[in-house]
Parts: C-alpha cells; structure tokens; sequence
C-alpha cells in the first residue's frame, strides 16, 4: 500500500490539490479529502485499454494510421476537447486541428455567453485564493455550490479562514439570492428572493443604484436594491455565479449583466465576480487555445490561420452538416448531449478515457488513462489558475494519452 498526496482532483471546476490518494495493489482504494464527486471521479482507477479500429480490436500503430486517413481524407474535419486530459494533449490537438486546417471547439463553450461576455467588457475577477484571504460578503446568485461544487464553500471563499476573516465563516456574512428554484445556499444568513423573468432588470437596476441614476421606487425590485445597498457597505464582495448550464435554461442576457454589476461595484467598493465552472479542465482548453490562437474556444484553421466564430461551435456544425469528420479527444462522457448526438452522423476519431464506450461508434477508438490519475502534466483551476496533476498511478500499464496523441500529430505531419 502507498500514499500520494497533494493529488489533484477534476471531478469539478475547484480543482482541489490536497488529496491524498491510497493506491493497494494497483487501484484506488482512497481519495482522503475528497467530495462525494470526486470519489466518483477518481474511482478505483480502472480504464479500459482497448483498441477498437471499425469495431474490431486492433494495433495502436494501425489505429494511428486509420485515424490520420480518416482525418486527412476530410474536407471539414473537426477536433473536439473533451475532458479529463492534460494541457499538454489539449497543445497537440490545436496542432493538429491547425494541421488538418479544421475546427477546433472544447467543453470550454459550455460557458460561452460568459467567456463573450467578459470580451465585450472585460472582468473584475479574482483567484479562489483571494477570495479565500479578503471576502467578508458572499452573494451566491442563484446558486447552491454544495451540489455541483461541493468543496467550493469550504476551500475557498465561505468557512475557510483568511487574511481578513480570521474566524472563517462567522467572519463572514452569506447572502442566497433564490431566482425561482435556482437556489442559494440553505444555511446562508440572508435571503434576497428574485423572480427569475425579472432577475435581468434586477441586475441593471442594481447597476443603476450602485451608479447613482435610479430615481423612484420598484417594489418588486426593492429587495434587489436593499441587497446592492448592503454590498456597496461591504469591504470585499464575492459575487458568486454558476457559469455552466443547467436544467433551467438561464437567460442569455444574465453573464453580461453580472459582469456590469460587479464592475460597477469597483466604484464603490471591491467586487469579483467568481464564475463556477465544471471539472475535466475545460479552463485549460480555454486557456490553451487562447495562447495557441488568440481565441478561447470556436476556432476555425480553414483560412490557413484561425479564425473565431464563436456563434458556430461544435454542436452548431455538426447539426449544420459542416462535418464530415471528427476527432474527439478526452472522455467521451464528458461531451455536451448536442455534440454527443451530432457525432452520431460523422467518421470519428476518439482518443481518451473509455473513448470504446463511446455511444456514437467511433471508427477509430484508443483508450487511454485519464489526466491527473494515470499520466500528469498541467490543469486550470476555475479561476484561471494553472496546477501541476501528481497522477497516483503513473507507470501502472495504461496507455498514454498524451503519448497516443503526440503519435498522431507526427503522423499527420510526416505526412499520412
Ligand atoms: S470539490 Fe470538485 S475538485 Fe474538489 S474534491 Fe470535490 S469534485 Fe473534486
């Protein structure tokens, strides 16, 4: 029995670095530290290592070489980020998107209204750690972390103690902003309850109050703006938002306007906004194809050079008949139903964690160990934070994904 620590979960966006991994005789048999998710997320450790070339077991060296002949023989192929692979696999597949002269989109768009958003005005953020140090007001809009980002609260910006809140959470006052059943944590001080067709015009007129110009009273609004009184009074305000949809669909107004209110804030006091993001290190996919392109997700190489259409991801291709072929690389569990379903109808190439069980019959399928458990290399926290992943079980007899995509690039660049 061996013990690693300081592993690094992806079950969810907050990235936790302080696991400590029991490792018996192979597998998993202990993820110290970690949430119910990321106990899933870790599991026992045991992926398949199968090789399926058009349904039937084959040689990685024949897999490689159907892949680059399904890829090159394309006229609009596409690549795909999925999750739970490392920075290191994510620069590869821009290489070989930029190679093949095709698209390139990831998980990342999963939080597009938000990443356009923060284009159009820029953004007053802040690293979990800050907040952790100096938040003495929390306002979770329209959400309850504990569900989807279980340790988020007690890392980061509510229990931990800090700088500023030297007794942790009792240093610090909760606000739930509850817009219909998107709720806010049940255990918080205050709450401010929105409808949620008004929770744009909250947001603005919250804006406009901050900003001076909101002149006469809205009784339905009212709560709203006694709640932006109590933040301008605050020292330090975290404004947190879940930035990943959900079941109900949010309005595409919503990410623009919390990003105004935050900044508006700044005039009057300090606010960031933390904006919740899902695990498999869809920020690093952000943030790769940003320094690899200019662009953080929705790129296309077709011109030679890449271009952003961010209006025109994956799923809107594939359902456009803008496919014809399709490299998929990370856990196909992972990917969007949209872009699940669209792949349905194209030639695809998966590389990445289980990519044999992938429901839309891959003509070329390789698995792989997934980031962070079987092979390291770098993650992006949420908050842009890049960390190093300690994998528990590197050397075990997995194969890389890292090294499998690496074999397709120079492939494809010796030409197929
Ligand atoms: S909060 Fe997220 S990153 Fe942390 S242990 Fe749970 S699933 Fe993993």
């Amino acid at each position: 029995m061996s013990a690693v620590e300081h592993v690094t979960c992806l079950g969810c966006g907050c990235a936790c670095d302080d696991i400590t991994v029991v490792v018996e005789r192979g597998r998993l048999t202990e993820a110290q530290r970690a949430c119910v998710l990321g106990t899933a997320w870790f599991g026992d450790g045991q992926v398949p290592q199968e090789i399926r070339i058009r349904g039937r077991a084959g040689t990685l060296e024949r897999a490689i070489a159907e892949a680059a002949k399904v890829l090159t023989d394309a006229q609009r192929p596409l690549v795909y980020l999925a999750g739970d692979i490392s920075c290191e696999v994510q620069r590869d597949a821009v290489a070989i998107a930029d190679r093949l002269q095709g698209a390139i989109d990831s998980l990342a768009g999963t939080a597009g209204a938000g990443v356009l958003a923060a284009q159009r005005r820029g953004r007053a953020g802040a690293t979990l750690g800050e907040l952790r140090q100096r938040a003495d007001l929390v306002v979770f809009w329209g959400v309850d972390p504990g569900a989807r980002y279980p340790r988020y609260s007690a890392r980061y910006a509510v229990d931990a103690v800090g700088l500023a809140a030297p007794a942790g959470r009792s240093s610090r006052r909760v606000i739930a902003v509850d817009l219909g059943e998107a709720r806010g944590p049940a255990d918080a001080d205050g709450r401010v309850a929105i409808r949620p067709d008004a929770e744009v015009d909250a947001l603005g007129t919250m804006r406009a109050t901050v900003q001076g110009r909101v002149a006469g009273t809205n009784a339905a609004l009212a709560p709203a703006i006694a709640l932006v009184h109590e933040m301008t009074q605050a020292r330090y305000v975290a404004l947190v938002a879940d930035a990943e949809p959900g079941p109900i669909p949010l309005d595409p107004d919503r990410a623009e306007a919390l990003i105004a209110l935050a900044q508006a804030l700044n005039g009057r006091t300090r606010c960031a906004l933390s904006t919740l993001r899902g695990g498999g290190n869809r920020s690093g996919a952000d943030a790769v194809l940003t320094w690899q392109t200019g662009f953080p997700f929705a790129v296309d190489f077709g011109r030679g050079y890449p271009t952003y259409r961010p209006h025109a991801g994956a799923a809107e291709r594939l359902a456009g008949g803008e496919v014809d072929a399709a490299l998929v690389i990370g856990a196909p569990a992972t990917l969007p139903d949209s872009v699940a379903r669209g792949l349905a109808g194209v030639a695809t190439v998966a590389i990445g964690p289980r990519a044999s069980a992938a429901g839309w019959n891959p003509v070329v399928a390789v698995d792989t160990g997934v980031a962070g458990i079987h092979e390291g290399g770098t993650a992006f926290r949420m908050d842009d934070v890049p960390l190093p992943l300690r994998p528990a079980l590197e050397g075990e007899d997995v194969r890389s994904a890292t090294a499998t995509v690496r074999a397709l690039r120079e492939r494809l660049e010796g030409g197929a």
